[in-house]
């Protein structure tokens, strides 16, 4: 390499060492200001001609793009179900940037190619998956559902001969397609994109908590895919996972689970009975970059037996080693990809069971933490916090949407909202691992000042 390239690149990775720092050190709002927000127009948009500097590039976007961004990682943001990131799972990252490793085969790069065996195997063990699952790292639980999908599709199809890489769907014997009401819409789009459709999907009712109730379940005809979830996005809860895997076991069915966040709670002595019997199912989409708290983005696609995801992901080509029992890209979706499972590896690493299970249990405390307080204030909490969620109204669903509006404009703390059974909600996620106990408290504090500000009759 050209020793002043190689130097210029040296002095840029200081300056965005000391940029990330000051950013990550900074007690700044949650959420962007206006004023922040408009100054994006500053950002260069029209593509220059010329080169220029790198260092000016990197001085703007710092000076005008850290001040827009939304600090998911500071404590105080509870929106969606978006983790921040463990100290050592972003050390992690900024080192396999450097590295810039393309984990497609393990010749690839030997480190990355056993970082991946090791994280993939730790993840089916603290999860309490059977021990011969096989996981593939890829992009979020999106893909992880479509990857699984696909791999129950053509597993089914094959017990029956039908072989979908060769033959395709038309004119193949239909699948019943059997969904908790309350599953995901990621869910529905991998069925959609795997050809399977979302019109013949038979929906399981479900209760007050979004749970599957099992005595509704259908009858189970061959090549039945049974779709469940570990942690309803809205109140945390999960399907009862047992009778379901005992009746498509005995249907010879394919049982899997949208664990993208909730699955994390088997890591929990605490709380594992909350997903009792998942580990029964034939596949799992988890993700890392939520609950695990490690940079975006990264999940991790799951089947009981590797077979299973290999007779659906695998490539073949004559420049390819024929080695390879466990390269990335007959695993998955994508061929080239960073190496994810670097950041998890660290984590993992760092915490250990007991770790995790604390990051695990100190999140779900957050959110009862919060409950707790916004209830005594009058507040009504929607169902019973279960994991790490919490569903609250503030009166009938205007009001609810005024101290919503009125939280994210206050920019102390942040939470989005939703609709739980018809009602409005404000949904709080505490999903940021390095959240505090005192971060909690200011931002229940933080949504009970905003509800004041907004209550009809108040004086201006
Ligand atoms: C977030 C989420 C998804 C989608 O996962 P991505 O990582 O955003 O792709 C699917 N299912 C559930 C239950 C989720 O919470």
């Amino acid at each position: 390499m050209d020793a002043t390239r190689r130097a210029e690149k040296l002095t840029l990775l200081a300056d965005a060492a000391r940029r990330a720092a000051t950013y990550i050190g900074a007690d700044a709002p949650v959420f962007p200001s206006t004023a922040d927000i408009e100054a994006l127009a500053g950002l260069t948009d029209r593509l220059p001609d010329g080169p220029k500097d790198p260092a000016e590039v990197i001085e703007q976007l710092d000076r005008i793009g850290s001040p827009a961004t939304v600090r998911t990682n500071g404590g105080r943001y509870f929106g969606f179900v978006n983790g921040g990131s463990e100290p050592e799972a972003l050390a992690a990252n900024v080192i396999a940037a450097a590295w810039d490793q393309n984990i497609a085969l393990p010749v690839m790069s030997p480190t990355a190619a056993r970082l991946d065996d090791i994280a993939a195997r730790w993840i089916v063990e603290i999860l309490g998956l059977p021990t011969a699952a096989t996981g593939g790292f890829c992009a979020g639980a999106a893909v992880a559902n479509l990857t699984c999908v696909v791999a129950a599709r053509d597993a089914l199809l094959a017990r029956e001969g039908w072989d979908v890489s060769e033959r395709g769907l038309m004119g193949a014997p239909p699948l019943q397609i059997i969904a908790s009401e309350e599953i995901h819409i990621a869910v529905l789009k991998a069925l959609r994109v795997a050809g399977l459709g979302t019109d013949t999907i038979t929906f399981v009712p479900t209760d007050t908590h979004g749970r599957a109730r099992a005595e509704a379940m259908p009858a189970l005809r061959p090549r039945a895919l049974v779709l469940l979830q570990a942690g309803n996005v809205n109140t945390g809860h999960s399907d009862p996972f047992g009778p379901f895997a005992e009746a498509t076991k005995a249907a010879d069915g394919w049982l899997h689970v949208d664990g993208a966040f909730g699955l994390w709670a088997a890591a929990s002595p605490t709380h594992r009975h909350l997903v009792e019997g998942v580990e029964r199912a034939d596949s799992w989409a988890v993700d890392a970059h939520k609950w695990l708290n490690v940079p975006y983005d990264s999940a991790i696609a799951i089947c009981a037996r590797g077979e299973d995801l290999r007779r659906s992901m695998a490539m073949n080509a004559a420049y390819l080693p024929a080695e390879a029992e466990r390269a990335s890209m007959h695993l998955g979706l994508q061929m080239s990809q960073r190496a994810r499972a670097v950041e998890t590896w660290a984590v993992l690493a760092t915490k250990g069971r007991r770790g995790l299970a604390s990051m695990i249990d100190h999140t779900c405390a957050l959110a009862g933490l919060m409950a707790g307080v916004l209830e005594a204030a009058g507040a009504e909490i929607l169902t019973e916090p279960a994991l790490n969620q919490v569903l609250v109204a503030f009166g009938d669903d205007a009001a609810t949407e005024r101290v919503i509006a009125a939280v994210q404009d206050d920019r102390h703390a942040w939470a989005g909202g939703t609709t739980w059974q018809g009602r409005q909600a404000m949904r709080i996620s505490c999903s940021d691992t390095m959240a505090s106990t005192d971060d909690a408290s200011a931002a229940a504090a933080a949504i009970l000042d905003s509800w004041e500000r907004v209550r009809p009759g108040r004086l201006p």
